[in-house]
């Protein structure tokens, strides 16, 4: 989002369906900053003394009272998307977020606490602290507000800590009727706070927090790991994607269609590990092609009726530019579009058709850059050596598909794609991991632990170890150097 909006005093926020600025926010000055902070800081002391099922029967209130204003929250976070099926969904993260860390958390804590006797000095006994981070800052993107703020600060909260959170100012309508979920339960309103602001209020909460989770892109991302670094602060980023999927010519082509047109068009595009370039045996492409563009030619927009069609308006308008720029760039090099195309300005939305386009290849931008957008770049391959050199052919590293004829064969063409999630026989399975499997991602894609499965929880955790000789003390007399 852009730096320009962040120094303003108030921020405005664009209706993505109609293009009007119908809201502000109020960025919280550096002082205040400080000050909650501060606060934050001090509750969080009793927070992480206290018994972890007690922070856990905490978290299940907040999950009640997140489900009593439900209705109110997916409101605000519709009114921001411009989509009303993930938003409706969206308080769901938190309250099944909650619900399943819940379940977990003590396994999981229990675990990374078990040691005992030193390996390398027999008599001594070992204990294992878990030491809470005190204060997790939290800053997330647009397009999943209220699932992507809250998907770290949840198991942080139950770990011991606490968080100050800021969601993207393009999309901050749900922090208010959020907020009265969080005020309803007064022991976490002491240990979480929400503020709503651009990168000034990102910036100034790096320094002041122990800990960054920061969900967005590679550049801002950047400018993230610089300023955490600088205050000498652990900071774990989850970034952009370019995400593959390799189509190998035993493919039943009715599933390796559909898996590739939702992977790709769902929530319009804008989902990072979104499939974003589509690598198909060139003894099926043509057919692949065919069957895509029809099944894409059945898809509508939901410009007129947001109850009813498949693609809703892009919540970032800018969005729109980088897309053309991408498709432009691409034609200019000898693409061919094969169904849908550029924006277009529908009652003030941006709205970009599902896209196929073939004729692709490694020096458009649209095979290099993250696109973000409903777009099926289609690639002929002639070998798989060939398809999993241009799968790795990339600065990103979030995730990847293969959709072969068994899952065997998937399996083996997976475990070469540099990744840190791969879906087999279908695409964009990451959400099945949540809280089971861990992944980190490669290159540009992200840095630090995995948010992912048990890993995650403990990434929120200083660890100690404690040390006990139960026998005498070595004498320095009795350490000879020769
Ligand atoms: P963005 O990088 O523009 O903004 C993300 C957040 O950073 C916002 O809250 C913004 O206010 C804040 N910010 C901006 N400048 C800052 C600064 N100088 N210091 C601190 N904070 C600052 O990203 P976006 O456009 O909101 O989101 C889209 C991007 O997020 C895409 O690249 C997408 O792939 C990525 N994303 C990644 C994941 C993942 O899990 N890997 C999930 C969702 C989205």
């Amino acid at each position: 989002m852009p730096d320009d909006a962040s120094q303003l005093s108030t921020i405005p926020v664009k209706n993505p369906r109609t293009g009007e600025i119908d809201y502000h926010v109020t960025p919280p000055t550096t002082d205040e900053i400080v000050k909650e902070c501060t606060s934050l800081r001090a509750a969080q002391v009793d927070w992480a003394n206290a018994p972890l099922s007690d922070r856990m029967g905490i978290m299940l209130k907040w999950a009640d009272a997140v489900e009593a204003n439900r209705d109110a929250i997916i409101k605000a976070e519709s009114k921001d998307t411009g989509r009303w099926r993930l938003s409706s969904e969206s308080p769901d993260a938190v309250i099944w977020g909650i619900r399943g860390w819940c379940d977990r958390a003590e396994g999981i804590i229990e675990n990374a606490l078990r040691v005992g006797q030193s390996s390398t000095m027999p008599s001594i006994k070992l204990t294992q602290q878990l030491v809470p981070y005190p204060l997790l800052g939290v800053i997330s993107p647009w397009n999943f507000p209220l699932m992507l703020s809250s998907i770290d600060a949840i198991p942080a909260l139950i770990a011991g800590s606490a968080a100050i959170i800021k969601p993207s100012e393009v999309t901050p309508r749900f922090i208010e009727p959020l907020k009265e979920s969080i005020a309803a339960v007064p022991e976490l309103d002491r240990v979480l706070t929400y503020v709503a602001g651009g990168g000034q209020t990102g910036q100034d909460m790096i320094n002041n927090v122990d800990i960054i989770c920061f969900t967005g892109s590679v550049p801002t991302g950047r400018k993230v790991a610089e300023a955490s670094a600088r205050n000498f602060i652990p900071a774990f980023l989850e970034l952009g994607g370019k995400d593959p999927v390799i189509v190998t010519k035993s493919a039943d082509l009715e599933r390796a269609t559909d898996a590739v047109l939702r992977g790709s068009v769902h929530a319009t595009g804008q989902i990072c590990f979104s499939i974003e370039r589509v690598y198909v045996d060139d003894s099926i492409h043509d057919e692949f092609v065919d069957r895509l563009v029809e099944k894409t030619n059945k898809i509508s927009l939901n410009d007129s009726d947001i109850h009813k069609g498949h693609v809703g308006p892009l919540i970032f308008e800018k969005q729109a530019g980088i897309i053309d720029r991408q498709l432009d760039d691409a034609i200019a090099k000898g693409a061919q579009i094969r169904s849908g195309g550029k924006s277009q300005d529908i009652r003030g939305g941006k709205y970009v058709p599902p896209t196929v386009v073939t004729d692709v290849s490694h020096d458009m931008t649209l095979m290099r850059d993250e696109t973000f957008g409903p777009v099926m770049p289609v690639m002929k391959f002639s070998s798989i050596d060939e398809a999993i050199a241009l799968a790795n052919d990339t600065e990103f590293g979030l995730s990847a598909a293969v959709i072969a004829g068994d899952e065997n064969e998937a399996m083996e063409i997976g475990k070469r794609i540099n990744a840190g999630g791969v879906s087999l026989m279908d695409t964009t399975l990451t959400g099945s991991i949540l809280r089971d499997a861990e992944k980190t991602s490669f290159n540009l894609s992200g840095l630090g632990g995995s948010r992912m499965g048990g890993a995650s929880i403990l990434r929120f955790y200083r660890k100690k170890a404690l040390m006990v000789n139960p026998d005498m003390p070595v004498k320095l007399q009795d350490l000879h150097e020769t």
